[in-house]
């Protein structure tokens, strides 16, 4: 079966806003209320949507609701973290089935990591009876730099031994299905395009800050790539020269300030007296309620000189980092208001991110099915 692209745009709408009636649908695409019509006829026809609920939508008239049909694709995502993967199947309304996660340095002792990743993976799909004809999609997002073809991860900044891996290749030999990898950085930030709260945004950055740091910059509704593809390294900007040298090789990035075990040790250079920065700042050690400042502080500019140069409508902030302490995240926030250009913050939003620790594996089964859709074999527009 073909699809036109009218036929793609309705169908990611639905899967968007899994819960939209024909009139919204016509509203927001831009096409005829017949030629939603038309085109909802057939997806219901083909069990890619269904038709939900009624709500009133004024004037006593009732508008049905679509939904994406759960059991019409099973898509798997896989978010590769500096510190920890998750692997995870979801439904099509992207609702996860099954979720797995485990430490990167599980994967230290393999030579040849993709190899290693794959016979990890096909454990967790055999646990589960899935078979692997069943996917329909997979979406990588990873913490590190990917080639402009979107095919081999470049680097790993934080872990050794992850350099050149040509991943796509090699799951290609064990899964007939589509594979698309990007950044973990713009997989997140397609999350909150395409389900989270930048639904009606076209300008917006997505920060989430662990063990790394990643962040996804969309300008335009566009996702910013650069030339070779990789754009957005707000972990590897340099913050302060003092702050020593990088994973990267380069001195003072924002990484090597503001990422959990730089907290640890920034906490211990200081004679902390707790075992953990956590521990000292649940129970209001001063030590760490001025860390949490000072690291705050550098984040703050760092995304004030991003505010700047993009000018975007928000900024989605995540990760364990801000859950643990909170603090930091005010002192960010009000470090960006105070230094950004005031006519640049006069209409942003800081806000938090829409799927806090579950923004990566979100974001890799959201890309999934996003380019899924998009591959569907094209039909001539009618
Ligand atoms: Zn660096």
């Amino acid at each position: 079966m073909k699809y036109t692209t009218s036929e793609k745009e309705i169908l990611s709408l639905v899967s968007m806003y899994n819960g939209i009636s024909r009139k919204q649908l016509a509203e927001i695409s831009d096409l005829s209320q017949a030629s939603i019509t038309k085109i909802t006829k057939k997806l219901i026809d083909e069990h890619f949507i269904f038709e939900g609920e009624r709500i009133s939508s004024g004037l006593g008239r009732k508008e049905v609701l679509l939904y994406s049909n759960p059991k019409k694709f099973t898509f798997l995502g896989i978010d590769i973290g500096g510190y920890t993967v998750r692997f995870a199947l979801s439904d099509n309304s992207m609702k996860i089935l099954h979720q797995e996660e485990f430490f990167m340095a599980e994967l230290d002792e393999y030579p040849n990591k993709g190899e290693a990743l794959l016979e990890r993976l096909l454990h967790f799909l055999e646990s589960l009876n899935t078979p692997l004809s069943m996917i329909s999609a997979i979406g990588i997002g990873v913490t590190g730099l990917v080639d402009r073809d979107q095919k081999t991860i470049l680097n790993i900044p934080n872990r050794k031994g992850w350099d050149d891996i040509e991943i796509v290749n090699i799951f290609k030999q064990t899964f007939l299905c589509p594979i698309f990898l990007d950044e973990g950085g713009r997989t997140m930030a397609i999350a909150e395009k395409n389900l989270g709260k930048a639904r009606e945004v076209r300008d917006f950055i997505v920060v989430q800050i662990g063990f790394g740091i990643v962040s996804g910059i969309m300008i335009n509704d566009q996702l910013l790539r650069g030339s070779s593809n990789v754009s957005s390294l707000l972990g590897h900007i340099t913050a302060d020269e003092k702050a020593g040298r990088c994973l990267c090789g380069n001195y003072g990035c924002l990484e090597n300030i503001i990422t959990f075990p730089m907290l640890e040790i920034e906490y211990k250079k200081r004679n902390g007296q707790y075992s953990s920065i956590v521990e000292a700042y649940e129970r209001n050690d001063k030590v760490a309620i001025e860390i949490c400042i000072d690291t705050g502080k550098a984040l703050g500019i760092a995304l004030s000189n991003v505010v700047n140069l993009f000018n975007p409508t928000a900024i989605y902030i995540g990760g364990p980092i801000f859950d643990s302490l909170p603090m930091l995240l005010e002192e960010t926030k009000r470090t960006i208001i105070l230094r950004a250009n005031r006519f640049a913050t006069l209409a942003l939003s800081l806000e938090e991110n829409s799927f806090g620790q579950q923004q990566g594996i979100i974001g890799a089964l959201t890309f999934a099915k996003i380019n899924f859709i998009s591959d569907l074999k094209e039909a001539a527009s009618s």
